[in-house]
């Protein structure tokens, strides 16, 4: 069974430190969630956003 903790997948513009949740929707600032696993990009690139942004939702 997969853990359900999801992540603002915003967290790195918006938040000091990551948000998780149980919810599909950051409760903080509204932004999808993404599973907490891992991310396929540099956490350190703040530029990151932007490519995140231009490519289409990875299915889960
Ligand atoms: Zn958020």
């Amino acid at each position: 069974m997969h853990s359900d903790i999801r992540r603002c997948s915003d967290w790195e513009a918006t938040h000091d430190r990551p948000v998780y949740t149980l919810g599909d929707r950051c409760p903080l600032c509204g932004a999808p969630t993404e599973n907490g696993a891992p991310a396929p990009f540099d956490p350190t690139d703040r530029y990151g956003e932007y490519r995140r942004r231009a490519r289409p939702d990875r299915p889960e």
